[in-house]
């Protein structure tokens, strides 16, 4: 039966992510009250676990109530107060995302643009905040438009030494890649549950730092959202347990199992998982002629933006993965439609077996639209990468 509670599909898209039964299960637990001792509890433990994914110390992490979009809108609400100034850096759809959101937060917003497809140089960051500086400099780690990785490192420094807090989008990168708050001295990061995560979609992981909290305490003005104001809501994930809005109960257990998971697996584990599988995928396309759209050394492991070959009828291969195979990958979004596809090695579905299964399907696709290439290649050379991983 092809109703959407029966059907089974491997997720290789940009998320959501397969979702593992111990989630699920975790999910479907009887539903008990937002202030009942033992659902602070899961509260507590999902704040420290958050805290082990996000390397941080700091007291003000826990998960937003909504999707990755309410993490960059809980993040630049709290930090914005109208005529604020804010830089952005786009590069790819959420960049433009985070401008359109500072925009209506009544920033008075700058923007970098570079070409979709790269990543910034820390000197374009530095010429722009030289020329005017801001508040609040926002930025994405992982582009899951473009499969572009961001390098922070530099940019944190001259970001800081400018004055401004930093502010950045680690909604695909979290527990797929090394993401580290404190290290990087991130002010406010987020995520989403269901991308490295391999939690359904619904809650925002977010952290602030104490300087980023000493700028919320200090405004003059009320956050412009009511829902998303981190100081009401930190009197609820904080001590005073004051109702502000009812936790979504059953999301919370979902994400306290998918960091347990995490744990378990040990974050520098899961980062070698998915830097294996996305290598493997890589040499294996290669074999085909498939090249990825980021610069080299500039790939995301959980996300592969490859473009599509000369030729190639992009909705009908997705389609007929999707159909005789059950798998799904990404289109290409904004400037990169009908050119890219999006091959997502996400948290649970970053798998060896998926690797394989993916390359046999696409050939196998490929093939019925008559496109030549060695038949059986990126099988092969996914074999060879394999080996050479393992022995790592
Ligand atoms: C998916 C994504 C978002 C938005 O998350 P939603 O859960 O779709 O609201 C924001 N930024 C990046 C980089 C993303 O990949």
């Amino acid at each position: 039966m092809n109703t959407p509670s029966t059907l089974k599909r491997v997720l290789m898209g940009p998320g959501p992510s397969d979702v593992d039964p111990r989630v699920l299960e975790a999910l479907s637990r009887p539903t008990i009250g937002h202030l009942d001792p033992a659902f602070l509890d899961v509260l507590n433990e999902v704040r420290e676990l958050l805290q082990y994914t996000f390397q941080t110390r700091n007291q003000m992490t826990f998960a937003v109530s909504g999707t990755g979009s309410a993490g960059m809108e809980t993040a630049v609400v709290n930090l914005i107060e109208p005529g604020d100034s804010m830089l952005v850096c786009i590069n790819g759809v959420f960049g433009m995302r985070m401008t359109d959101v500072a925009q209506r937060c009544g920033a008075d917003t700058s923007t970098i643009e570079i070409d979709w497809g790269k990543a910034f140089e820390p000197v374009q960051i530095a010429d722009a905040l030289k020329k005017r500086p801001a508040k609040v400099v926002g930025i994405v780690h992982a582009e899951t438009s473009t499969g572009v990785c961001q390098p922070l490192e530099e940019i944190s420094k001259i970001v800081h030494d400018s004055g401004a807090l930093l502010l950045v989008d680690a909604v695909t990168s979290l527990g797929g890649m090394d993401i580290n708050a404190d290290a990087l001295k991130i002010d406010a990061c987020y995520s989403g549950t269901q991308k490295c995560l391999s939690c359904p979609p619904g809650l925002a992981p977010i952290t602030f730092s104490d300087n980023a909290l000493d700028v919320i305490e200090n405004r003059k003005t009320k956050v412009q959202s009511w829902y998303l104001d981190v100081s009401m809501i930190r009197k609820y994930w904080g001590s005073e347990r004051l109702y502000h809005h009812t936790a979504p109960i059953n999301m919370n257990y979902a994400l306290l199992e998918a960091l347990r998971l995490m744990k378990e697996e040990g974050l520098e584990q899961r980062w070698a998982r998915h830097a294996a599988n996305h290598k493997i995928l890589k040499a294996a396309l290669a074999a085909i002629g498939i090249e990825y759209i980021p610069d080299p050394g500039f790939e995301l492991p959980m996300l592969n933006a490859v473009s599509i070959p000369a030729g190639v009828d992009d909705p009908a291969v997705r389609t007929q993965l999707l159909n005789e195979f059950g798998i799904e990958i990404g289109g290409g979004l904004g400037a990169f439609k009908g050119k890219a596809w999006r091959i997502g090695l996400m948290g649970s579905a970053s798998t060896l077996s998926n690797v394989m299964l993916f390359l046999s399907a696409l050939e196998k696709c490929l093939a019925d639209q008559g496109v030549k290439f060695q038949r059986g290649a990126s099988i092969a050379a996914a074999i060879d990468q394999a080996s050479v991983e393992e022995k790592m």
